[in-house]
């Protein structure tokens, strides 16, 4: 009767919108205690937009004025005020697929009134970290802020509202010098507190990991009410995560969406894709939910509970 099981409990998951790839992985499903979550894309909808765009202005101007005074540096960007930032910062991201990308393109079009996008040459991409290129014969960057040590007074204070907030922030940076943070906002997915709420009563403990800022991750952990975060974490980060937890004795499950979680997903116990990701992703789990909503999560691990529980 077991396999016949099996196939029934299966097909009770395709029609919940949870694809499973075969009897081991309910069964494995079935065992887990710990869930991995990625942030964009699994918790949030990963479709992002830009919620401001900031410049630097006085102090660094009177620098620039300054340098150009002197003759030192500075160069034909030394103003580059917050639309400027924009479309050079769009223009270069025209080369990369990342959601942030998208957003900023999608929002310097829509400012733009028609008027194209200037063509970068020599683009670079740096996964997890920024793109950059020349942009009308200027070298354009727009990179993690990385420490904020070395960057002016308003732009910081851009990327701590930002983060602060929940949104990711990027720098710009023209000709080197820092000129403009844009911030880029997510919305979690309508049904993400429940689903966790949901995945805490079954007994699972949640963790979140992310290649974007601490603070960031935490505002986004905090509406969640998820106490344990990994932040900035790298694809082999999340990888040796889920290694570390199974050192540990757990047993891992990761849901994720994107090219980043795909080796995380492979170390897992059970790696679970958004069915809305990517195909890297999809391939590298055993299991795929298909719907819209995150919800689909605790489904998948009371039919795997309730399959095994009928057949024993
Ligand atoms: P995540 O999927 O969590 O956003 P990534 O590893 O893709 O993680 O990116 C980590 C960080 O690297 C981003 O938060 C951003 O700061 C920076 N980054 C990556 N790609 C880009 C890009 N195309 N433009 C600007 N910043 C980027
Ligand atoms: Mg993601």
């Amino acid at each position: 009767a077991t396999p016949t099981a099996l196939l029934a409990a299966t097909g009770r998951g395709a029609r919940l919108g949870i694809l499973v790839s075969g009897a081991p992985a309910l069964e494995r499903l079935r065992k887990v205690d710990t869930v991995v979550l990625d942030k964009t894309g699994t918790l949030t909808t990963g479709r992002m937009n830009v919620t401001a765009v900031t410049a630097v202005t006085t102090s660094a101007d009177a620098d620039a004025d300054a340098h150009a005074r002197t003759g030192v540096g500075a160069g034909g960007h030394a103003r580059v005020g917050a639309a400027e930032a924009l479309r050079l910062a769009a223009a270069v991201e025209q080369g990369s697929e990342h959601p942030l990308a998208r957003a900023i393109v999608a929002h310097a079009r829509r400012q733009a009134d028609g008027h194209p996008l200037p063509r970068p040459v020599r683009f670079a991409a740096v996964p997890g970290s920024g793109v950059s290129a020349l942009v009308d014969g200027e070298e354009v960057a727009v990179t993690r802020p990385g420490e904020l040590g070395g960057i002016p007074d308003d732009l910081r204070e851009a990327v701590r509202t930002a983060e602060t907030a929940g949104h990711t922030a990027v720098l710009v940076r023209v000709g080197g010098a820092p000129r403009a943070v844009i911030s880029v906002g997510d919305t979690l997915r309508p049904d993400a507190y429940r689903a966790v709420e949901h995945l805490r009563r079954l007994g699972l403990r949640p963790v979140l990991a992310t290649g974007d800022r601490e603070a960031t991750a935490r505002a986004i952990a905090g509406q969640l009410g998820i106490t344990e975060i990994h932040a900035e974490a790298l694809p082999e980060d999340k990888a040796a995560l889920v290694t570390t937890l199974q050192g540990h004795g757990s047993r891992v499950a990761v849901v994720g969406d994107g090219v980043n979680d795909a080796a995380a997903l492979a170390a897992a116990d059970l790696g679970i894709a958004m069915g809305g990701g990517t195909d890297v992703a999809i391939g590298a789990a055993d299991v795929t939910l298909v719907r819209e909503d995150i919800q689909a999560l605790p489904d998948a691990v009371r039919l795997a509970r309730h399959t095994l529980a009928t057949i024993r």
